[in-house]
């Protein structure tokens, strides 16, 4: 069991400001954290998995402690596959909190060994969300404070598309 890597599972559809916060601040404290991207919710998504995962290992490609994979099904059995027992989840607002519990309990239970830490939001970065970014990409505003300048790009892209 390796006590020096996290997990940190999300959609990142896509990733912002707030999701390389506590992923940089988890480093602080672990050796490696795995940006795990799940490919769960797929139908819903704006990037497929495959995309959300290419801008993630460009936007980490300078630091090897973080590294990014996809995963599917259950999350603790992905976490067990990788030796690991932590699972690193962002919380913002009072909203987050009854489902992350709920999550972690549950993981909990199926997998004792399988523990949640969760890091709360940088104030800064208190309100962003992947969904508002969407949504103001959407009606054209612009996004560069809240994601990347690569994220910005695939945004604009995509909506180009549609
Ligand atoms: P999920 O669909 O699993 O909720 P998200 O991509 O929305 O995935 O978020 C992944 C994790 O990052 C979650 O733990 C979420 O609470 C956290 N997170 C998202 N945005 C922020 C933010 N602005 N500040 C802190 N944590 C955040």
């Amino acid at each position: 069991m390796n006590r020096h890597i996290a997990i940190y599972p999300g959609s990142f559809d896509p990733f912002t400001h707030g999701h390389m916060d506590i992923a940089q601040r988890g480093l602080e404290i672990f050796d490696t954290v795995i940006i795990a991207v799940s490919n769960n919710s797929e139908k819903n998504s704006l990037f497929s998995a495959a995309e959300r995962v290419d801008m993630l290992m460009k936007l980490t490609a300078d630091n090897p402690r973080l590294q990014v994979e996809k995963f599917d099904g259950l999350l603790v059995n992905y976490v067990v596959s990788k030796k690991a027992r932590v699972i690193l989840r962002g919380l913002r607002a009072v909203t987050d909190f009854e489902f992350e519990f709920q999550l972690a309990q549950m993981n909990h239970t199926v997998c004792e060994q399988v523990e949640t830490l969760f890091m709360m939001t940088s104030p800064k970065f208190a309100y962003l969300s992947s969904s508002i970014v969407k949504e103001v990409g959407r009606l054209g505003g612009d996004i560069s404070k809240f994601v990347p300048p690569l994220v910005k790009e695939e945004l604009m892209r995509k909506f180009d598309q549609s």
